[in-house]
């Protein structure tokens, strides 16, 4: 076989295949576009999910006819004025937008400079390019694309039904004008206006909504020549997939791996595994310290210092957190009290409160905002447990003002507690709320000190089965740094003799083999410091109050105190909410005195 060059709208074509994969990445170059030539606004409009036409139109810029003759060859850029591919401070660089775009489609660019007297328009299509002719328009440069991939058939047929595609584009529009907020960016599907925002419009409160807003803390960090800003949801409000995080390296939206990463691991104990915090992210590196020149749609970056990068993240957003530690969502108290309406229908009448299953907490958890909140008031207090009940006593003093979650004044169903506050009340579902006081607890103490050791007055046998013998014997060295000292005993079970202090009357018939389960599924190369989040919790979780146990008042108190010293006691390991309070103006609104 003879080797030939191939011809340009071959190359074209080819580099279209990585730039250009739909609609909304054709959208996202054009875009990028006018934001390079200074826009101040962007209007966006398609038609079927723009492949029969995309238009956007800016008033930046614009270029003369010599400049639109070069624009649509391949590598012609007036970016990268220095050559430099590691000081860019525009989005496009590579030259390969426009030229892609016209190798696959009927391009057509109408522009005027700023100071030139008329505007000049040039057509290409599937790679041929016409000479440019005069042409009307008012400043600026308006782009249309007909027929995206008719020249390429088999691209045609990966496109997706016309609302699949407009979602892609709404989603890249609203990264792009999260980024930019001094542009007015609008997109009309045909006649339908779908977004419009102009200069002024929060655009991230826009696009997550005003809960977003009500559910979230400010991220604000510097470290050398890194700088974070944004917003980022408190853990309790969070989503089943990570369609609510907008991140951003310069200016420029990225999908990167290791910024996902970052979040994940900032949120890893406070979240399970299978939700996602909401965020909006702006990271400032320098321009040397990170190159943008690693994925063709330029979606994915590569940091200089990526540990570094890492660990600021993280830090950034565990202290953003950290200062929201005590907040929980309040669309859970929303919910709660819609359902308080007296115009919901009476609750079933049994069973009214379907007690927690002992071990809820080791299950696959169902979280947040699936989960429906149910208050339901009690129906009956059996007389035995009312003579004994604060309602009855004497007149009870009133909360302290330093003791923000109140004073404990009844437990229900042995299950919650309720507390007065200055403000409300609160009702706290005890054993969510231990198990964070003793996870927090255990992770100080292996963070410092070490864990403290009790040894076990009649040490205790657990047999296992062989694989997870094996697997709990391999890390016999390592569960002693979290003060677990067990031996092996016969051919099939396991001695405890010493146990963390901290982990009080658990069950070790059930936690054990809970914990050999998660060995199981661990890599056996990785070290359980990696795991210590999941192992700790699994811990905590056996080791907390369960639901269903009888306290007294100090007791009760004394959670609520611990509570309130405790980083992050609003939520429990899996970001459920520990507690819910009803401000005193909710009650009042339930009862109509308001
Ligand atoms: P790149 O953006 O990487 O330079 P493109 O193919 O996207 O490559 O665009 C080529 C050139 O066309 C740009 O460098 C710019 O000079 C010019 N250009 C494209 N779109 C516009 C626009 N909307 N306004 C002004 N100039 C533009
Ligand atoms: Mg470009």
């Amino acid at each position: 076989m003879t080797i030939r060059l191939l011809d340009s709208t071959l190359i074209n074509q080819i580099a279209a295949g990585e730039v250009i994969e739909r609609p909304a990445s054709a959208i996202k170059e054009l875009v990028e576009n006018s934001i390079d030539a200074g826009a101040t606004k962007i209007d966006v409009l398609i038609r079927e999910g723009g492949r029969t036409h995309i238009s956007v139109t800016d008033n930046g810029s614009g270029m003369t006819p010599e400049d639109l003759v070069l624009a649509v060859d391949r590598h012609a850029t007036s970016k990268l004025p220095d050559g430099d591919l590691f000081n860019i401070r525009s989005l496009g660089f590579r030259g390969e937008a426009l030229p892609s775009i016209g190798a696959v489609s009927r391009l057509s660019i109408t522009s005027r400079a700023q100071e030139a007297e008329s505007a000049w328009q040039l057509d290409v299509e599937g790679g041929a390019k016409s000479p440019p002719a005069p042409a009307s328009f008012a400043i600026g440069t308006r782009i249309d694309v007909r027929d995206l991939f008719f020249a390429t058939p088999a691209r045609l047929k990966f496109l997706k039904s016309p609302s699949t595609e407009l979602t892609h584009i709404v989603d890249i529009l609203n990264r792009l004008a999260m980024a930019h907020p001094t542009i007015h960016f609008s997109l009309k599907d045909g006649d339908k206006q779908v977004l419009n925002y102009p200069v002024g419009v929060d655009r991230l409160a826009a696009v997550l909504g005003a809960e977003f807003a009500e559910n979230s803390c400010q991220v604000q960090a510097e470290r050398e020549t890194l700088r974070l800003q944004g917003t980022t949801s408190i853990p309790t409000f969070n989503r089943s997939s990570a369609s609510g995080q907008y991140l951003f390296v310069n200016g420029r939206p990225v999908k990167d791996k290791l910024l996902s990463i970052a979040v994940r691991v900032a949120y890893q104990d406070l979240l399970s595994s299978n939700r996602y915090p909401l965020m909006g992210l702006f990271l400032e590196v320098s321009p040397e310290d990170v190159d943008i020149n690693v994925h063709p749609a330029k979606a994915e970056v590569r940091f200089r210092d990526s540990t570094m990068v890492r660990g600021f993240v993280i830090n950034a957003l565990r202290q953003a957190l950290q200062g929201a530690a005590h907040r929980t969502s309040t669309t859970m108290t929303e919910e709660a009290i819609v359902r308080f309406q007296p115009s919901t229908p009476p609750p079933m009448p049994s069973p009214s409160f379907p007690p927690r299953p002992a071990n809820a907490y080791t299950s696959q958890p169902r979280l947040g905002l699936s989960r429906p909140f149910t208050i339901v008031t009690p129906t009956y207090i059996p007389l035995e447990e009312s003579r004994t009940s604060p309602f009855m006593t004497a007149p009870a003093a009133p909360p302290p003002e330093n003791f923000r979650l109140g004073l404990a004044r009844a437990q229900i169903h042995d299950t919650y507690i309720v507390s007065e506050t200055q403000e409300g009340l609160i009702v706290v579902d005890q054993h969510a709320a231990h198990e964070r006081l003793v996870y927090e607890r255990m992770k100080a103490e292996v963070a410092h000190k070490g864990v403290k050791r009790q040894a076990l007055l009649i040490p205790e046998i657990v047999d296992l089965p062989q694989e997870s013998l094996t697997r709990v014997l391999a890390r016999l060295p390592e569960l002693q740094t979290l003060g677990l000292i067990l031996e092996p005993f016969g051919k099939n079970a396991v001695l405890i003799r010493e146990t963390p202090v901290l982990l009080d009357r658990v069950n070790y018939q059930k936690l054990i083999p809970d914990l050999a389960d998660e060995l199981l599924e661990m890599d056996e190369t990785v070290s359980l410091k990696e795991h210590l989040h999941e192992i700790l919790s699994t811990l905590a979780c056996h080791t907390s109050i369960r639901a269903g146990r009888r306290l007294s008042i100090p007791e009760m108190d004394a959670l609520l105190r611990q509570m309130e010293e405790t980083p992050h006691s609003g939520q429990c390991n899996h970001g459920r909410p520990t507690y819910v309070e009803l401000k005193r103006a909710d009650i009042e609104k339930l009862f109509g005195r308001r």
